[in-house]
C-alpha cells in the first residue's frame, strides 16, 4: 500500500476534507492521528476510522507541539504532516470586524505555521512531507472572503518558502487548493440558491466537489510516488483557476 509503515497527522480530521484524507490514509496502510478542537467529534471520527485522536487547538503552539510530541511517542517518529484544520469566513474588509481576521488568520494561517514547525525536525528524520491544505482563494480572488483569502494567499506563498528551505533536508512541501468542496464548513452556503449557483457558474465543471474528490491527492503527495514534488500548489477545483 502506498503509505505503508508512514505514521500521518491529520489535523481537522474528523469532518470533511480532513475525514477524508485520514480514511484514506488509514486505507493506504498509514497509522493516522487526528487531531481536533472537539473531544466528542474527534473521538467518534477515530473509532469510525481506526485511527487516533488527540485533542487539539491548531491555533495554540503548545498544543500542537504536544499533538506531535504525542504521535512520535506512541509511532516513534513522524512521516507526513497534513495541515488541513481551518475555517471560513464571508466578509469583505468593510464587513469585517477585526476579531473575524484575528480568528481566521490565527486558526488558518498560524496554525499551518505551529503544524509546519513543530513537525519539521521529525520530518528531517524521516525524510517525510507536508500537506497543506489552502484554496482557490489563496491563488485568485473570491467573493468577499478577505480574511480567509489573506490566510490561504500565505499558505500558498509559505508552502513554497518551506518546500525551499527544506529541500536540501528531504523534506517535500505541497498544498492542495480545492475549489468548492460539500463539507459541513460550506454546507449552509451552498444550501443558498445564490450560492451554488454562483459556485457553478465559476466552475466549468458545474458543480462542487466531494471531500473524496481532494483525498487521493493528498496520499500521491505524501507518497513515495510524489518524490520529485515540492513546493507545487495544485489546484482540484473543475476549472475554476483554468477559466
Ligand atoms: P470542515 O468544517 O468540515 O472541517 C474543518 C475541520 O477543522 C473540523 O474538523 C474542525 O473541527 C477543525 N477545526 C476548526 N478549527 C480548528 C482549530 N482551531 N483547531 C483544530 N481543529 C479545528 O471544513 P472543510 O471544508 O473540510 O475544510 C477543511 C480545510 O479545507 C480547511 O482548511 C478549509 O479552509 C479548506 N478548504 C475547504 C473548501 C471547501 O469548499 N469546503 C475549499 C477550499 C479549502
Amino acid at each position: 500500500m502506498e503509505l505503508d509503515g508512514k505514521t500521518a497527522i491529520v489535523t481537522g480530521g474528523s469532518s470533511g476534507i480532513g475525514r477524508a484524507i485520514a480514511d484514506a490514509y488509514v486505507d493506504a496502510g498509514a497509522d493516522v492521528v487526528i487531531a481536533n478542537r472537539t473531544a466528542s467529534e474527534g473521538e467518534a471520527a477515530a473509532d469510525d476510522l481506526g485511527c487516533r485522536f488527540v485533542q487539539t487547538d491548531v491555533s495554540e503552539y503548545a498544543q500542537v507541539e504536544s499533538l506531535v510530541e504525542a504521535t512520535v511517542d506512541e509511532f516513534g517518529g513522524l512521516d507526513v504532516m497534513v495541515n488541513n484544520a481551518g475555517i471560513g469566513s464571508e466578509s469583505t474588509v468593510t464587513e469585517m470586524e477585526l476579531d473575524e481576521w484575528e480568528r481566521v488568520v490565527s486558526i488558518d494561517l498560524d496554525g499551518v505555521m505551529y503544524g509546519t514547525k513543530t513537525a519539521l525536525p521529525h520530518l528531517m528524520e524521516s525524510e517525510g512531507s507536508i500537506v497543506n491544505i489552502a484554496s482557490i482563494y489563496g491563488l485568485v480572488g473570491g467573493k468577499g472572503a478577505a480574511a480567509y483569502s489573506a490566510a490561504k494567499g500565505g499558505v500558498v506563498n509559505f508552502t513554497q518558502q518551506v518546500a525551499v528551505d527544506y529541500a536540501d533536508d528531504g523534506v517535500r512541501v505541497n498544498s492542495i487548493c480545492p475549489g468548492f468542496v460539500e463539507t459541513p464548513m460550506t454546507k449552509p452556503l451552498l444550501e443558498t440558491e445564490r450560492f451554488y449557483n454562483y459556485v457553478k457558474g465559476e466552475t466549468p465543471m458545474n458543480r462542487p466537489a466531494q471531500p473524496a474528490e481532494i483525498a487521493p491527492m493528498a496520499v500521491f503527495l505524501a507518497s513515495d510516488h510524489a518524490s520529485y514534488i515540492t513546493g507545487a500548489n495544485i489546484p482540484i477545483d473543475g476549472g475554476w483557476t483554468a477559466h
